[in-house]
Parts: C-alpha cells; structure tokens; sequence
C-alpha cells in the first residue's frame, strides 16, 4: 500500500484551514493543523481528518511566537519522515480606517501573517530540502490586490506574503520545492461575519461568496503533483471579482 502523504495545515482548527485539512485528508494525506485558541474547533477537525481516512495531530501555539513556534514545530518535525506540504493559513483581520487604527492592530496583523510565514515555514523548507520534494501554499487574500477601505494593515501584511512567496519560489524552483499562494475573495467563515451582505451582489459577479471547500479544492491542486510546472505563482479564488 502507498504510504500516506504528509501535511501541516496552520489555523487548520476552522473555516478554510478545516476545509483545506479535511481535503488533503480525503486525498491521501495525514495532516497535522496548528490553531490558537479554539480546543473544541481543532478537536473536530481532527475528528473529520480521521473520519477520512487520516491521521494527525493538533498543535496549539501562536504562530507569531518565534521560540514557541520553533519549540513546538521542531518536536513536530523530529517525529515526521518528510513533509509532503506545508499550508501556510493562519490568519486575521482588525479593519480599520488606518488613522485610526492603533500600533497593536497593525502589529497583530503583520505578526500573524508574515512572521508566522517565516516561522513556519523556515523550518519545514529545511525538511523538505533534504527529500528535495515539497509544496507550500499561504493563503494571501484579494485584499492584497485591490485597495478595500479598513485593511490596510491586512493587505499590507497579505502583499507581503506574496512577496515572499514570489522570492521563496525562485529560491527553491531548482530544488524540488514548489510554492503557490491563494488569495480568495470573500468566503463563508467566521472571519467575515460582519461582511455586509447587502454588497454581495455588486461586488462578486457570481452573485454569492464562497465556500471554504471551493478554495480548498485549489489548494489541493497546488500540493499534487498535477501541479508540477506550477510555482510562484497567485491564484484568487473570487468569484470573478478581481
Ligand atoms: P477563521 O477566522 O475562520 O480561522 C482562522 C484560523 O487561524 C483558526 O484556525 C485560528 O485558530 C487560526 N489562527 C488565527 N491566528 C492564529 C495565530 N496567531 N496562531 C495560530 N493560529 C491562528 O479564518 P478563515 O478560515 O476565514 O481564513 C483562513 C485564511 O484565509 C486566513 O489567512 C485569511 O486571512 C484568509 N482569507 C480568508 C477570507 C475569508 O473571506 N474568510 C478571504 C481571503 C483570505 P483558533 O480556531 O484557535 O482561533
């Protein structure tokens, strides 16, 4: 029988990290997800990974924290043969109008994204280098392209992901790694709540926001290998929006 794949899904415990978890699962993968706060949430997504036919366990640290995430994710890593694919999803938003917008918003955003970026990916890039075999896939947003009003710290932070990613694919595309960003548009989860509805229709040609297992299919795609000649490159997910 083929071995499992391996994967690590960050902020795998909701919304499209769960949806992206449960999919690579279905395929053939073991997923470990890393989450924040929420037991209960990364509890079900392990449920579900399981449910499908994979293993995995859940991490809980902030993937801004340096020395935790290094602490934690090195353990990790010192039980795992090789890593197939590294999911870099964790994310958050504090909106707001940016002469209002305090220091620790900016912060807190920027951290979650960027250095949560380096501090995971750092480390699972050395581990696949050895196989000279991995795929990595962050999830930006259309944010990062067009100027919404309220995020400027969100698209900042979610540029500079691509950014990074775009450097990060040149650096490795001669040594096996492969590395893809998503950026979708507005997606059914808890982080757009306070989405005003009203705009749905105006502002997605499709008429309707997305789900998360619409982006997770996407994901997917860039982890396998119908994806070989793939790599440095942003896909959004958008309903035809940007
Ligand atoms: P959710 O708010 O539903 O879930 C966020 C996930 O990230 C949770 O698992 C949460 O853990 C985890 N997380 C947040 N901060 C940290 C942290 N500092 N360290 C570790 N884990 C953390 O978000 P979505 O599923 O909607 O979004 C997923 C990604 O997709 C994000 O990067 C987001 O920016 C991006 N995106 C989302 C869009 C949308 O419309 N939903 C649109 C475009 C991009 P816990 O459960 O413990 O809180």
């Amino acid at each position: 029988m083929e071995e499992r794949k391996k994967a690590i899904v960050t902020g795998g415990s909701r919304g499209i990290g769960r949806a992206v978890a449960v999919e690579l699962a279905v395929c053939g993968y073991d997923v470990d997800i890393t989450y924040r706060a929420n037991d209960e949430a990364a509890a079900e997504t392990l449920r579900l990974i399981s449910a499908a036919g994979g293993g995995g366990e859940a991490l809980k640290f902030d993937v801004a924290d340096a020395a935790e995430a290094e602490a934690r994710l090195n353990e990790l890593l010192s039980r795992r043969e090789r890593i197939d694919a590294l999911i870099n999803n964790a994310g958050i938003t504090a909106d707001g109008l940016f002469l209002m917008m305090p220091r620790t918003d900016w912060d807190a955003v920027l951290d979650t994204t960027l250095s949560g970026f380096y501090n995971m990916t750092k480390p699972v890039l050395r581990k696949m280098l050895r196989k000279k075999s991995g795929a990595i896939v962050s999830l930006a947003s259309v944010s990062a392209l067009v100027g919404n009003r309220g995020q400027a710290n969100y698209a900042a932070a979610k540029a500079g992901l691509i950014a990074a990613s775009r450097v990060l694919a040149a650096e490795t595309a001669r040594l096996g790694i492969r590395v893809n960003v998503v950026a979708p548009g507005p997606i059914e989860t808890e982080m757009i709540k306070d989405f005003p509805r009203e705009h749905v229709k105006q502002l997605i040609p499709m008429g309707r926001v997305g789900r998360p297992e619409e982006v997770a299919k996407v994901v997917r795609f860039l982890c396998s290998d119908d994806a070989s000649y793939v790599t440095g490159q942003v896909i959004s997910v958008n309903g035809g929006m940007v």
